[in-house]
């Protein structure tokens, strides 16, 4: 099972298929950029990161917990993203990056 780990999930870039909720995402028009929903990603999903100018969750290591959610988020911006799409590239640096605070 290559999605069983946040490593093996960053190594094959695929979502756990046992995940039953879909994953999240940031409205940036709303968000404050006040990082704290960053914090409060479980480690073992690390899946919220800084990218430039930008929050943004990375749907293939979002499980759906919740745990980013009001009250964590003031502003409730972070939504369901049922038709997510891979995410670009460039987001893959975050995780186990030299900035990743999940490592
Ligand atoms: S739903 Fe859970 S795994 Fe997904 S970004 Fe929020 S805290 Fe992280
Ligand atoms: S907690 Fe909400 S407002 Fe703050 S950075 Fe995260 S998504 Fe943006």
């Amino acid at each position: 099972m290559a999605s069983g780990t946040r490593a093996e999930r960053v190594e094959s870039r695929e979502r756990n298929e046992k995940w039953k909720n879909p994953p999240f995402k940031i409205d940036m028009s709303i968000c404050i950029n006040c990082d704290t929903c960053l914090r409060h990603c479980p480690t073992q999903f690390g899946a919220i990161f800084n990218h430039g100018i930008d929050v943004i969750i990375l749907p293939e290591l979002c499980s759906g917990c919740e745990k980013c959610l009001p009250p964590v988020c003031p502003v409730d911006c972070i939504v369901p993203d049922p038709d997510w799409n891979p995410s670009p590239d460039d987001w893959w640096q975050h995780p186990f990056g030299p900035e990743d605070p999940y490592d």
